[in-house]
């Protein structure tokens, strides 16, 4: 019986398990250094916030992995020797695999900040950074100023994993001042409308937001543990906390200097075959060499780890599928308000795009659409505060339709009954009037919504 190794019990290593075991009787192991089983990744604020607990967390109960006949093993692989086709593990033992999947996932950016590593610094990727910001910010929220252990966090670096951090850190009643070297929050991602108000919920939210602001260093104080920052502008800021959210890269440190071809991630084909025999990526430390048009080499998100986990599962059952994204979406909360993205939103060059934005008075919900010039195709949108359907884009990109039609049936794309019954009139009106269109919005209707057509 052939035996598949998956390294990394995430969203793109379980799937790709899940997705064997539906389609083979092949002996699967997943091996992870970080937990016993699967959790969302995604989660780990809420635990944090005591919204949830780690048991809630799992998507799987601790019996579906033995019921399912997939082994998990708590290791950390430390070499591959891809000739002999076997694993080392840290703490000294083997494992032989036929076939290898490596799913190892990110780690937060570190770029050479001096202090960088002091205590009182770190990332929050994994659950071990969980219990480590658990212990360096004592515990639950300690009303009294005089007793906190952490008065004043210093984020590093704006995007979504930044705001979720600068969130968990405000329900224990800790300041947080947010490091942002660009003119705007997640300017590499998010127009300026959208970063804007993004900057503004934050600052709403008692954050304390610099723009064009840089870290220099961490300073620590005489038991070396972080005191202070200082910016590269010379202003010190005392802080007990500093949180690393410039990002993340893929984990790939331990596989370097061998034969596998990495660059930034771990190169792969469309089949997600790296340049070793029977040796595959997904998810987070996969890149792709040739992506798919409107797609990047390197997608660290939750739904890539998906769907390449469930490519790579039908490739190694006897059915060699290319992974086929489709158009790019993705979703997140900044506090309070949804994000949803569908198709490509340029953050800066515009390029023979257009765009049109509307923003509603209250500041807080949004829409902007970006259509090509010339033909005024539909390329993709961003909403925030305003839930809207998927699959409705998906369609209206696959089917090449143009921003005025997608004006017109808007609100087949709701997702939200609010919206549906506030906002669309008004966005449509600000499109005309922008445009010199005279569109009238179409009721929603559920047999169109429902139409394969
Ligand atoms: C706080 C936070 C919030 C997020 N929010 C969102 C969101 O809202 N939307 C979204 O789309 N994405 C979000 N993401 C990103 C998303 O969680 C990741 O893209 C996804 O979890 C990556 O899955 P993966 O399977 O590729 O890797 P991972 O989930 O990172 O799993 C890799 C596993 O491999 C293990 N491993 C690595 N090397 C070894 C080794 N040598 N030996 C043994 N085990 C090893 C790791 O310990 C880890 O358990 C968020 C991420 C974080 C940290």
């Amino acid at each position: 019986m052939s035996h598949t190794v998956i390294i990394g019990n995430g969203i793109s290593g379980v799937t790709a398990a899940r997705h064997i075991r539906k389609r083979s009787d092949d002996r699967i192991t997943i091996i992870s250094a970080e937990t016993d089983h699967f959790f969302s990744r995604t989660a780990l604020m809420y635990i944090y916030m005591g919204h949830m607990t780690y048991e809630n967390t799992k998507p799987f109960e601790d019996h579906f992995w033995s019921k399912n006949r997939i082994d998990l093993m708590r290791e950390y692989v430390s070499t591959i020797d891809y000739a002999k086709k076997t694993l080392q593990f840290s703490s000294g033992g083997t494992l032989a695999y036929d076939k290898l999947i490596l799913a190892v996932g990110s780690k937060p950016n570190k770029f050479g900040w001096p202090g960088q590593d002091l205590d009182g610094v770190q990332g929050l990727y994994s659950y071990q950074d969980l219990e480590l910001l658990e212990k360096n910010t004592h515990g639950p929220l300690v009303k009294d100023p005089a007793k906190k252990k952490v008065k004043r966090a210093v984020l590093v670096g704006g995007g979504l994993i930044g705001v979720e951090f600068a969130e968990m850190l405000l329900t224990r009643g800790i300041e947080v001042t947010f490091l942002v070297r660009e003119d705007r929050f997640w300017g590499n991602v998010l127009p300026k409308e959208e970063g804007e108000l993004v900057a503004r919920h934050m600052i709403e939210h008692h954050v304390d937001l610099r723009l064009n602001t840089e870290l220099a260093e961490v300073i620590p104080d005489e038991n070396g543990r972080a005191k202070a920052i200082k910016t590269k502008d010379g202003e010190t800021i005392e802080c007990q906390l500093v949180g690393l959210t410039a990002g993340v890269s893929p984990n790939v440190a331990f596989l370097k200097g061998g034969e596998l071809e990495i660059d930034r991630g771990i190169l792969v084909d469309e089949y997600l075959k790296t340049n070793i025999p029977d040796v595959y990526a997904i998810g987070d430390c996969a890149q792709m060499r040739n992506p798919s048009k409107g797609r990047r080499p390197l997608e660290q998100v939750w739904y890539t780890g998906r769907m390449m986990g469930e490519t790579v599962g039908a490739t190694l059952t006897g059915t060699p599928t290319p992974y086929k994204p489709g158009y790019w979406f993705n979703s997140a909360k900044f506090f309070d308000i949804e994000y949803q993205t569908y198709g490509t939103v340029p953050a800066r060059d515009l390029d023979g795009l257009s765009e049109f934005y509307w923003e509603h008075p209250d500041g807080k919900i949004c829409i902007k659409i970006v259509f090509e010039t010339a033909t005024r195709r539909f390329h993709g949108i961003n909403t925030f505060g305003i839930r809207m359907l998927h699959e409705r884009f998906d369609k209206w990109l696959n089917e090449e339709r143009s921003v005025d039609h997608i004006m017109e049936y808007l609100a087949d794309a709701n997702f939200d009954p609010e919206f549906y019954r506030t906002h669309e009139k008004a966005v449509v009106n600000k499109f005309n009037a922008e445009q010199g269109t005279a569109i009238v919005p179409k009721k929603r209707s559920w047999k169109r919504i429902f139409s394969k057509a």
